[in-house]
């Protein structure tokens, strides 16, 4: 592509893009300095001011976008399952929990909204526990799709205590604040799910007396966002330094969300239930137990004994687990979900002008793939690229109009002329 002639153009003093490719160019009293939008933005935000944006285009529409959200009406937790159900299949449990929470967490708002109310109602946080690839993330994804909240993903892993090198526990703010469009009140009413929160519990059940900088640490800076305080926001995120202004974010209405494999739990949730310790109900036969879903009995103290520290705990007061998933959930993982992966490729190939097929027997022996070598609903993603990828190079050149069958034949080939995992 030849290249545009910018030399005679006017450019930003800040960033040096020419007016061509800036949607506004401002220029000074003596014609000789410049800013553009973008530099203005940031200009704004190092000064505390919100950046215009499309769905935010200013405060008087943040504003009645804060009203309407008042009158909105609240999706019930029945109305939250079922939109969960188009995307993910079975946790059937983990999604009661989740619709509850968030159905509580609007009414909780709405209450705290009115000024007359006298019951103040706590949040309640949660945390899920399941293997990796089982849909955690997944469904704080879905939830954040239907809800007219911001919502925001952080990975505990990245966090460390203030001053060590890693990320600020108020980060996780930082993201929520760009998930709202910088609109503070928006982001202290948001959702933030905290991934992989199991990767900072301290590495033994006793209290440590030396600095433990991406465990204890971090549990601890964690407990001031939890708690409800007001935090010191960097508004671009990235260390705080002192000429850099700051934003305060109130997170006492912030609902927090929290998952993690937990690798291991099951063998102390197993010992405690040999022990006869269960529930509220007392001691189970043997025989009533799952010894294929251990986390179905999860309870707090598993999380203490796991290394999280007791008072973390006690600020994420509802407790779930997400099922292993076997191969019949696989198997309909592929198929089922709105977004399903067969569905996927079917669209990929008619927009080609080809009709897709798969033979029962081909979706099979994809899942035993990813059974046979633990690949779980992750995997399925690579096994179908890994058959597809031939079909789809060639389809383009076919003549339009012509049928594709993937059977078990096709599948075996493709999986068994690769090196195995
Ligand atoms: P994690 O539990 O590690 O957060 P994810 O939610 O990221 O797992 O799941 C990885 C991928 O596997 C998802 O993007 C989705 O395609 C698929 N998946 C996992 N569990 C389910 C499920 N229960 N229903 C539908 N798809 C799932």
């Amino acid at each position: 592509m030849a290249k545009k002639d910018t030399t005679h153009e006017n450019h930003c003093s800040f960033c040096g893009r020419p007016e061509s490719l800036c949607d506004m160019l401002i220029g000074g009293n003596d014609g000789n300095a410049y800013i553009c939008d973008n530099c203005a933005t940031q200009a704004g935000l190092m000064m505390g001011l919100q950046p215009p944006s499309e769905s935010a285009p200013n405060q008087a529409d943040n504003k009645s976008a804060d009203d309407q959200w008042l009158t909105q009406p609240v999706p019930t937790p029945s109305q939250i399952k079922q939109h969960l159900d188009q995307y993910v299949i079975g946790q059937d449990d983990a999604k009661r929990v989740l619709a509850v929470a968030v159905y509580n967490h609007y009414k909780r708002l709405r209450h705290s909204a009115d000024n007359t109310a006298d019951v103040e109602i706590e949040k309640s946080n949660i945390v899920i526990v399941g293997e990796t690839g089982t849909g955690k993330t997944l469904l704080a994804r879905t939830i954040a799709r239907m809800l007219n909240v911001p919502f925001c993903i952080a990975d505990a892993t990245t966090l460390t205590e203030a001053g060590y090198v890693g990320d600020d526990v108020e980060n996780v703010l930082v993201r929520l604040l760009q998930a709202a469009n910088y609109n503070v009140e928006a982001a202290q009413r948001g959702i933030v799910f905290i991934d992989e929160i199991d990767k900072i519990a301290r590495k033994s059940d006793n209290p440590s007396i030396t600095r433990d900088v991406s465990g204890e640490g971090v549990q601890q800076a964690l407990l001031k966002l939890l708690e409800g305080a007001i935090v010191n926001v960097p508004p671009e995120g990235g260390r705080k330094h002192p000429e850099q202004k700051m934003v305060q974010i109130d997170t006492r209405n912030i609902l927090f969300i929290s998952g993690g494999a937990f690798d291991g739990i099951e063998r102390d949730i197993a010992s405690r239930l040999k022990a006869g310790v269960i529930g509220f109900g007392g001691t189970k036969t043997r025989e009533e137990i799952d010894r294929h879903n251990m986390l179905r009995y999860l309870q707090p103290m598993d999380l203490k004994k796991f290394g999280l520290i007791p008072e973390l705990v006690g600020r994420f007061p509802m407790l779930t687990h997400l099922d292993p998933l076997d191969r019949d959930a696989l198997l309909r993982i592929l198929t089922e979900p709105r977004n399903a992966l067969v569905k996927q490729y079917k669209q990929l190939f008619a927009m080609d002008e080809a009709e897709l097929r798969f033979t029962p027997d081909a979706l099979e022996a994809m899942v035993d793939h990813a059974v046979q070598y633990h690949l779980g609903a992750r995997g399925l993603r690579s096994i179908m690229e890994l058959v597809m990828t031939d079909l789809m190079f060639a389809l383009p050149d076919q003549p339009k109009g012509q049928t594709v069958t993937v059977d078990r034949a096709m599948v075996e080939q493709k999986l068994n002329s690769q090196p195995q995992p």
